[in-house]
């Protein structure tokens, strides 16, 4: 069993310290949490219990905390990824959801199993998911003085390999903060998440430059066709800095390999690989 998470990229790291501790605190917190549940869950439901939780800490940017987008609303996007199945499903854009990657575990068992906007928001309420107001007064402090555009990174996610060798990757964000209204994130897409029988993937970053470079599926199908993942990730950043691009990644493969690398070095993350391990 293995387990790695991150807290997205962190552009406030080299201002704000104590900012910086408490997330490492919160993801190693959670980290332990989420260890404990996949000791009896599937990569599955473990990946979707460590995202709920990094979902529920306002200061990640998923969730509780989101980003605030240019037109003032929080929309949120989170995708779950079964290796096992091969199943993706996932939530654009929606709103006034405490937990969008609860969502997206729930439409995992439809034939439609992608929404966003107004369809995933009456799906939710159909199944349960009560009205919840994602905005901190942080956040809304930092909308009003519109630093988000300095300010503007985020996303959480969890990627598990359960005791019967079967991988997850589950993915939820508030986007970069600021954007236009309903712009759509890697998040909630295979480039920003995606898992298989052999790799499961998490991405963080500036999703135009993850989805430009299909960052997850790519990576996973490196590894799919006999790559490390570490050689697989290695490859896929020369891919990714050919444009400039700015991005994280966490993964793990059904050999038990877990490998995390990032391009600008703001990712924090935490794995429990035999030992805890966390670092920004
Ligand atoms: N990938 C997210 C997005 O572009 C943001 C992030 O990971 O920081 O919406």
């Amino acid at each position: 069993m293995k387990i790695i998470i991150h807290g997205g990229f962190f552009s406030e790291s080299n201002r704000n310290q104590e900012t910086k501790i408490a997330k490492q605190k919160a993801l190693s917190e959670i980290l332990a949490a989420a260890y404990d549940y996949l000791q009896n869950h599937s990569a599955t439901e473990t990946a979707v219990f460590a995202v709920s939780l990094l979902e529920d800490h306002h200061l990640f940017n998923a969730g509780l905390g989101s980003q605030i987008q240019s037109d003032g609303k929080v929309r949120l996007s989170a995708s779950l990824m079964d290796g096992k199945t091969q199943r993706f499903s996932g939530v654009i854009n929606i709103e006034d959801v405490r937990n969008p990657i609860q969502v997206a575990e729930r439409l995992a068992a439809y034939d439609d199993r992608v929404l966003s906007g107004a369809g995933a928001l009456a799906f939710a309420r159909e199944h349960g998911f009560h009205y919840f107001n994602p905005i901190t007064t942080q956040r809304q402090a930092e909308f009003e003085e519109k630093r988000n555009q300095a300010n503007r990174k985020g996303t959480v996610g969890c990627v598990a390999l359960d005791r019967d060798g079967f991988l997850a990757a589950a993915t939820s964000t508030g986007g970069k903060g600021f954007e236009m209204p309903c712009r759509v994130s890697d998040s909630a897409t295979v480039a920003g998440n995606f898992a298989n029988t052999h790799a499961a993937v998490s991405c963080t970053g500036v999703g135009e430059d993850i989805i430009n470079t299909a960052l997850a599926t790519k990576i996973v199908t490196r590894v799919t066709d006999g790559s490390t993942l570490k050689a697989a990730t290695k490859k896929s950043f020369v891919e990714l800095a050919a444009i400039d691009g700015f991005a994280g990644v966490i993964g793990i493969t059904a050999a038990g390999e877990v490998y995390h690398l990032d391009s600008h070095d703001y990712m924090v993350w935490a794995a429990f690989d035999g030992s805890l391990q966390v670092f920004n």
